[in-house]
């Protein structure tokens, strides 16, 4: 029962099981004190009586405690059969629960009940814990109540042995932590409220430093001892493209960010970097300069981006910018036509092509390159970590790999789910783009919506017009898009206007050729689901309209608004809704008008959704915490990770003798940290 409902199988997992809170027994309220606003109480009173009410559905037990202040009502919907066997009228009993009213009466539902005995007087709180449990548990009789029992014996029979030591002394006396064994015992059985917080402090601060000593031992072996290419010089490539082609000077943040990838390839070690920019922050054009220098020093390069239509733009845009160089460049995708492919796959193989970008085709094993020396991955939330590592094995040493982000990620998640990895930022944005102006309007002023669109591209500008894809349907999307889709030409008649749409359900051609239409122009309009979100680059645009905006999450408001002002045209994102407007959604809709800055709504977004919901790291696992939250515990994961790193820096083996209990924590843990280099 306890494995099925809690996942609890082994002692350590029932340890595991933390209290949600504690309450201190001795502590017994009056019924009379109960109001609206109270949400948990403990009572003690006599069972007056009791009886099954309703029928079938609504069949309930009822029963009554009356305490010296007044009666309330308790209530059973499940497990009546138990409760009728094991209550007795007539006897006291102390119940904990949440309140409610019902009939303007105060009530508890499925109380947590047992026989009262009063605490013995010695003065001193005793804070039992409470724990998670569920309707079914508790309809067996195993409440919280019974949890505790069943820890509290657990921990009795535990010695500090059993619960070894996994931080190093140093560190504990430095930071005053409290002993790992303490910190069970108290976690579950605090003295004190002071206590209780020392203990939780404790657990959280061992979960984040366990989890960045993982990761980080990742990443230092890697500068350490990982073997990797040497790209030991800037030639002709690089130079000449820099010096005669390169279309615009290049931004502060692009330059360091060059360095970094400079640095980080010219040192023999295998360089893994995730570099995060805001849209249009101009990554293109960074990962470009580094092809051009693995290009100089005799490597191949890659660049996978995770649609058709992203990897035809990229090399589109790659091939132009190239144009005057001798550098071959070739694309890859699922449809690529057999005859193409085979000439590919000939000229990766005996080094003709120096740059290929395309889809996920490129992972495939029958893809062999001569000397791949560079693997660029645009817009990684698509690319899991198992695809990230197919490419490392395309060369005998590991070429470098540069991950680049659609949408930056707070730093706490970064530090957390891609800690593995260096991260450079590119938190400017080229010079000349106006802010987007971002609006909210009504579905009733959809008319002057429209208007407004149509005087933009009677300027000659290009607009978007966005539905959401509605995750439990396809069908409803796609009726929605196509209701969107005549209710954008009652406005923009097909005789005066053109029109493009892509959706999930067409042909990846058909999306292609739509796509590309109004790329290049030929149509004025866009209307799709959040299948263009990502990536797509067409300067011209400037009006972006999202409807049911309430649908979307932030990141993804973020990056389809990211789709407009990408020239230096004015540009404007209009929001739409329909009059009624959740709580959430407003908020969300708020910081989307208040700001343009994709790091500050990164980190809104953590807040308002919690990182399980982040998009590209739900599988990862990294952040599952059983006590700690990187959006609440941002400081302690500073702090773990300072303390981690400095650990790392001074004993990368994990060798000293200060840190064997911690190399024997780890060890224990096998498969959750790779040791196959260290042992
Ligand atoms: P993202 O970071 O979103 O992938 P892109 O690389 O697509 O952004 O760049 C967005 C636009 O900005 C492109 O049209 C690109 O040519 C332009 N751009 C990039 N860097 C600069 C720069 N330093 N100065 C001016 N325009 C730039
Ligand atoms: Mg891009």
């Amino acid at each position: 029962m306890l494995k099925k409902e809690l996942g609890i199988f082994t002692f350590q997992d029932l340890l595991e099981h933390f209290p949600n809170r504690h309450i201190d027994k001795t502590k017994v309220n009056k019924i009379k004190d109960i109001t609206i606003q109270t949400e948990y109480i403990q009572v003690a009173g006599t069972l007056m009586d009791f009886e099954v009410i309703g029928e079938r559905h609504s069949k309930r037990l009822v029963a009554h405690i009356k305490d010296n202040s007044g009666i309330l009502e308790l209530a059973w919907f499940q497990g009546v059969n138990w409760v009728h066997k094991n209550l007795h009228i007539g006897s006291d009993y102390l119940v904990f629960g949440r309140t409610g009213f019902f009939n303007g009466k105060p009530q508890i539902v499925h109380p947590e009940i047992e026989p009262y005995v009063p605490a013995i007087a010695d003065g001193k709180a005793f804070l039992e814990p409470v724990y998670p449990t569920t309707e079914k548990l508790k309809a067996r009789g195993l409440n919280g109540r019974q949890i505790a029992k069943i820890t509290y014996t657990l921990l009795a029979a535990i010695q500090e042995k059993d619960i070894s030591e996994n931080i190093p002394d140093d560190l504990m006396k430095r930071l005053q932590l409290m002993k790992r064994y303490d910190a069970y015992r108290a976690i579950h059985f605090p003295q004190s409220p002071e206590e209780y917080e020392k203990a939780v402090h404790r657990l959280k601060f061992e979960e984040l430093f366990i989890a960045q000593i993982r990761v980080n031992l990742i990443r230092l072996q890697r500068h350490q001892v990982s073997k990797g290419i040497l790209f030991e010089k800037v030639g002709d490539y690089f130079n000449n493209f820099y010096n005669q082609h390169l279309p615009f000077q290049l931004t502060g943040a692009q330059k360091r960010v060059l360095k970094e990838i400079r640095y980080d390839t010219a040192r023999g070690h295998q360089m893994n970097r995730l570099l995060q920019g805001d849209v249009g922050s101009g990554k293109t054009i960074v990962a470009l300069l580094s092809m051009l220098l693995a290009a100089d020093n005799g490597y191949q390069s890659c660049l996978m981006a995770p649609t058709e239509i992203l990897a035809q733009q990229h090399f589109n845009g790659l091939s132009d910018l190239l144009k005057e160089m001798p550098i071959e460049i070739a694309l890859l995708t699922g449809s690529t036509k057999t005859a193409q492919r085979k000439k590919i796959l000939k000229g990766l193989l005996d080094d003709t092509i120096h740059f290929v970008v395309g889809t996920h085709a490129i992972i495939e094993d029958i893809v062999q390159f001569k000397n791949l020396g560079l693997a660029i991955v645009d817009e990684q939330h698509r690319f899991g970590v198992a695809q990230r590592a197919k490419l490392w094995e395309k060369a005998i040493i590991p070429p470098h790999v540069l991950v680049m982000t659609a949408t930056p990620i707070p730093r706490t998640l970064a530090m957390t789910a891609y800690g593995d990895l260096d991260y450079s930022i590119m938190d400017e944005l080229p010079p000349g783009r106006q802010p987007i102006t971002t609006v909210h309007r009504y579905e009733n002023s959809r008319a002057s919506v429209m208007d407004f669109v149509k005087t933009e591209i009677t300027k000659g500008r290009q607009a978007y017009f966005i539905y959401p894809l509605i995750e439990e349907s396809e069908k409803m999307s796609y009726e929605d898009l196509m209701q969107g889709y005549e209710q954008v030409k009652s406005f923009f008649p097909e005789h005066l206007y053109s029109i493009s749409m892509v959706h999930g359900r067409m042909p990846a051609e058909q999306k292609d050729a739509n796509m590309q239409r109004f790329v290049s122009g030929d149509t004025q309009i866009m209307v799709g689901t959040t299948v263009i979100e990502v990536g797509v680059n067409v300067p011209n645009a400037s009006v972006m309209v999202i409807e049911s905006t309430e649908k979307f999450g932030l990141s993804q408001l973020h990056q389809l608004r990211g789709r407009v002002g990408r020239g230096t045209e004015k540009s404007f994102c209009i929001l739409l809704t329909g009059s009624k407007v959740g709580e959430d959604a407003r908020e969300r809709i708020n910081i989307m008008c208040a700001t343009n800055d994709g790091f500050k709504i990164a980190e809104k977004d953590l807040q308002l959704r919690g990182p399980g919901d982040i998009e590209g790291t739900r599988q990862s696992g990294a952040l599952n915490f059983k006590l700690a939250s990187i959006v609440n515990d941002k400081q302690l994961l500073e702090l773990a990770r300072f303390e981690a790193e400095n650990l790392l820096e001074e004993d990368i083996e994990i060798n000293m003798a200060k840190n064997l209990q911690l190399k024997s924590f780890l060890r224990s843990q096998k498969g959750k940290t790779g040791w196959s280099k260290i042992s």
